[in-house]
């Protein structure tokens, strides 16, 4: 079976899709982390920064790009956002298919890189 995201871009799952073009779709994170919380992917299943690299890295500029229009359409392009890829295991990505979190719409602290790492975890 398909991956979520790849159903998702297919309209054969649910998501709240912002925006969708020929290669890229973004739509709301089901669990936000922040007000505005988007993920940007490529419509065809990628499930790595190095796949991509490998198969079509035109793609990765589309998906920043797009990242800054949805951000612009939120109104959260001037005050600034965050752009995360968590790319692999030791990055804690759950979803195989290719990723980017925009997250936004509140103010982080200054040096903003609050990681919290596994084995440090109760
Ligand atoms: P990552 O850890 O980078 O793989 O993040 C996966 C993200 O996908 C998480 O922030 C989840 O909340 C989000 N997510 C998982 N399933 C769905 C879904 N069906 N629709 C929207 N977002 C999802
Ligand atoms: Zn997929």
């Amino acid at each position: 079976m398909r991956c979520i995201f790849c159903r998702i871009v297919a309209g054969e799952a649910d998501g709240e899709i912002l925006f969708q073009d020929e290669m890229t779709t973004a739509f709301r994170d089901i669990r936000p982390q922040a007000p505005t919380h988007v993920l940007i992917v490529p419509n065809s299943h990628v499930s790595s920064l190095e796949e991509l690299l490998d198969t079509d890295s035109s793609l990765l500029v589309r998906m920043f790009s797009k990242a800054h229009d949805v951000a612009e359409a939120a109104g959260i392009a001037d005050k600034g956002y965050r752009l995360v890829i968590n790319n692999g295991p030791d990055a804690g990505q759950v979803i195989d298919h290719l990723h980017l979190h925009l997250l936004g719409g509140k103010c982080m602290p200054p040096n903003g890189m609050s990681l919290r790492w596994k084995d440090e975890m109760a």
